[in-house]
């Protein structure tokens, strides 16, 4: 119950009487106490997702956030008028565009946020957010406040980023594994047959490397591996593609390269490869490779076409007698 009770006087009448008004406030109590234990859970449910919430008054450009809000931008809580110009401040200069873009098109479109962004926080650490937010309308169906909220989305792309550099690349040496380098050869050829641009293949296998494993050890028949790898990737151009696509077989595709120059970059990194002394566990090796090459040619009508005719050239090189850049 709630008892409430006041002064009361009658006209007329000297004395003062009281006023006792008493009422049955179960179901009030009851709702406050639902109210309570959602705003609760709710609190544990957004502090474990690393999520705030923020609204938005379009009439008067005042921006309200919760305090986790103000966690995640690590900043202290500040004036409503003064916090949609700090929050542009802390985004990305390179996303700010794009996030006011898509804000502006939910507004317009009285539809669904759902945007992602970088920020950069006080400290100097950079953080990605993901953004999602409705539109609430009046009664003239005229847009005047934005809902939404805000999750710190870094750890989870950072996961899902070494996910797929696992997927795809191989872990010894870095280079990419064979599906990668298989998936973007097909989207090359593909794209040459299109623009009928040209592409050279090499195929290269480290001569005796079994001679190397029996010798050295296994350790340090890795150790060539990786600096077999270091030493292609320096060689090769950024924008071709190269991968170890068995145990001590590699492939590189030049772009946009002729023969000749494929040519010239093959015998490069043979002498290149040829001059190096690798210095592991105590022993220094120096190692030889076999390289196939050939141009891709208006008769080839998929990869194994090319892809074949590399391997015929590094079978040819290996059997006329190793070290050695065969063309076919
Ligand atoms: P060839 O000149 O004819 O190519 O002779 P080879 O000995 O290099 O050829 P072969 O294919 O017989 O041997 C390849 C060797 O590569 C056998 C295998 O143990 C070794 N190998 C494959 N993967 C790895 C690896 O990841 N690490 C090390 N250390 N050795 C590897
Ligand atoms: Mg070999
Ligand atoms: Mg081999």
């Amino acid at each position: 119950m709630s008892i409430s009770h006041q002064p009361v006087r009658v006209q007329g009448d000297p004395e003062t009487y009281v006023s006792f008004e008493a009422r049955d406030i179960t179901d009030l109590k009851r709702s406050e106490e639902t109210l309570k234990a959602f705003a609760e859970r709710l609190d544990l449910a957004t502090n474990a997702a690393n999520i705030g919430i923020w609204e938005w008054d379009l009439l008067t450009d005042a921006l309200h956030w919760d305090q986790k809000m103000f966690n995640l931008y690590r900043i202290a809580p500040t004036d409503p008028d003064e916090l949609y110009d700090l929050w542009r401040l802390q985004v990305h200069p390179d996303d700010l565009p794009a996030v006011e873009r898509e804000v502006a098109r939910t507004i317009e479109g009285q539809g669904l946020l759902n945007t992602e962004f970088r920020i950069i926080r006080p400290d100097g650490a950079t953080r990605i957010i993901r953004a999602h937010a409705q539109v609430q309308v009046d009664d003239n169906n005229v847009p005047h406040r934005l809902i939404g909220l805000n999750q710190d989305i870094t750890e989870q792309r950072n996961m899902e980023d070494e996910l797929r550099t696992l997927a795809s690349t191989d872990p010894l040496t870095g280079a990419s594994n064979r599906r990668q380098f298989m998936s973007r050869l097909s989207e090359e050829f593909e794209r040459c047959k299109r623009y009928n641009t040209s592409l050279v293949l090499l195929s290269l296998d480290i001569d005796h490397f079994k001679r190397i494993n029996d010798t050295y050890g296994h350790p340090s028949g890795d150790d060539v591996l990786k600096e077999l790898v270091i030493l292609c990737q320096s060689t090769l151009r950024t924008t071709d593609l190269f991968g170890r696509v068995g145990g001590e077989e590699f492939q590189a595709a030049l772009i946009l390269t002729h023969i000749a120059a494929g040519n010239n970059t093959a015998e490069r990194l043979r002498r290149r490869v040829e001059q190096t002394r690798v210095s592991t566990h105590g022993e220094v090796i120096s190692f030889t490779i076999s390289i196939g090459i050939t141009a891709l040619r208006p008769e080839d009508n998929s990869i194994e076409d090319i892809l074949k005719r590399a391997d015929d050239a590094l079978y040819e090189a290996k059997r006329s007698g190793r070290n050695r850049v065969v063309q076919l």
